[in-house]
């Protein structure tokens, strides 16, 4: 059984509902079931910044899924969120990135694990350590020392 850590983010169309909806929609997930779920966080967009607040949270899942079929299940629900690819940093219903599986570490064209920017992210990090404290990020650290690291990004629990 997989342990998997996913980061939510939304800054449109009540973005907390989002969350909570996208939430039970990983959960119906049939290979999985989430076990942990973060508080949601406030955080101040990154790149474009005029546009509004974002808010962002993690779950851990458990399951037996592949990484193609994990990413395939939740790029459906982005999509049935609403979500319009545009560019990167762009406003958006629903992100849902794949961040940790278990010690994996990979790349395709698809897919990178550990998510290639997660160490630079307060709003990941944050959302991250309150599920987990003790984890390790294959190929980076431990949480606690990136954490850290990190500049003061304006992510605060709501
Ligand atoms: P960022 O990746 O910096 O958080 P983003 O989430 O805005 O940016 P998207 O437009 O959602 O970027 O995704 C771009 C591509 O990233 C997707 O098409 C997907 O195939 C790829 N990708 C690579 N690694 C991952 C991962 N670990 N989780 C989700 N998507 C990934
Ligand atoms: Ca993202
Ligand atoms: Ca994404």
């Amino acid at each position: 059984m997989s342990k998997i850590y996913i980061a939510l983010g939304s800054n449109l169309e009540e973005p907390s509902q989002q969350i909570y909806k996208a939430i039970n929609l990983i959960d119906a997930i049939d290979e999985l079931s989430v076990t942990h779920t973060s508080s949601l966080y406030k955080t101040k967009p990154i790149g474009k910044i005029d546009q509004p607040d974002f808010i962002n949270a993690a779950v851990k899942v458990e399951g037996d899924i592949s990484p193609e079929n994990l990413h395939a299940a939740l790029q459906d629900i982005e999509t049935k969120a609403g979500r319009i690819r545009m560019e990167l940093n762009e406003p958006r219903t629903l992100d849902l990135d794949i961040l940790l599986i278990d010690d994996l570490i990979m790349k395709t064209k698809k897919l990178t694990v550990p998510h290639p920017r997660m160490h630079q992210r307060q709003f990941v990090i944050v959302p991250l350590f309150e599920i987990n404290q003790k984890l390790n990020i294959p190929g980076i650290g431990s949480i606690d020392e990136i954490l850290k690291s990190l500049p003061d990004q304006g992510v605060v629990k709501i």
